[in-house]
């Protein structure tokens, strides 16, 4: 099957989520997972309509966007400090956020080019050591210090779940991560929003929408296996 064809499944798919789970589809934005994949595939992904595209490496990010600069482009992907450099005028959301120095290294970034850095926090759910992301008790703490940069602004959570596991097991992972996300925002930090949850790709993005995702990450789904 071809892009469009893979992009119409899993739109469909996204609809009878939301359907079922009693959510407007409108609510959930899908983002197009183009790392590994050349620019061609991500240029027919565009001719199908898609606008927000995922990459998991900054460098990657940094060459596509130049190529496509009219895209929204995520940064998905673990960031070192060091590279924030070379997205951070590229980057319309950085879902994988996990510490306050690599915070204050996109404020000074964001700072120097009269921009603020829309951000997730990437929170490891499971509990997995293998996962990245900080713990769900650490999430407070940190964004009401993110809070008091003014060139870094919060607009949710982000986790990746646990390969493996069935469906429900899955869903009740992402519900954690949405009663977190209530949590937070009942704590009503300046500065800090908790409307987008980044949850879901293509193995698990049905009950990532039951639980209330808004942000899913597709990578294989859309564009085939990656090597
Ligand atoms: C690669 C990746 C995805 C997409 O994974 P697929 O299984 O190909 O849909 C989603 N999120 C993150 C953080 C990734 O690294």
């Amino acid at each position: 099957m071809g892009i469009r064809e893979n992009l119409q499944a899993v739109q469909k798919e996204i609809f009878l989520a939301a359907e079922q789970a009693g959510r407007d589809p409108k609510t959930i934005r899908l983002i197009a997972v183009s790392k590994t994949k050349p620019i061609s595939m991500v240029e027919e992904a565009m001719e199908c309509g898609m606008v927000d595209f995922g990459e998991n490496r900054p460098q990657e990010l940094k060459e596509k966007a130049e190529q496509f600069p009219e895209l929204c482009w995520h940064q998905i992907g673990q960031l070192q400090k060091n590279k924030v450099k070379h997205i951070i005028d590229k980057a319309c959301l950085i879902h994988s956020v996990d510490s306050l120095s690599l915070c204050q290294e996109i404020e000074k970034r964001a700072s120097a080019i009269g921009k603020v850095q829309d951000i997730l926090i990437q929170i490891n759910i499971s509990g997995e050591e293998t996962k990245s992301g900080i713990s769900p008790s650490q999430t407070a703490d940190l964004c009401r210090e993110i809070s008091l940069l003014p060139h870094v602004r919060v607009r949710g959570l982000m986790t990746i779940s646990v390969r493996g596991m069935s469906e429900e097991e899955n869903y009740v992972l992402f519900r954690e991560l949405k009663t977190l996300a209530e949590e937070i925002d009942a704590l009503e930090i300046p500065n800090v929003s908790m409307e987008e949850l980044s949850m879901g790709m293509t193995h698990d993005f049905v009950p990532a929408i039951r639980a209330g995702a808004t942000l899913i990450r597709v990578g294989t789904g859309i564009f085939g296996e990656r090597k």
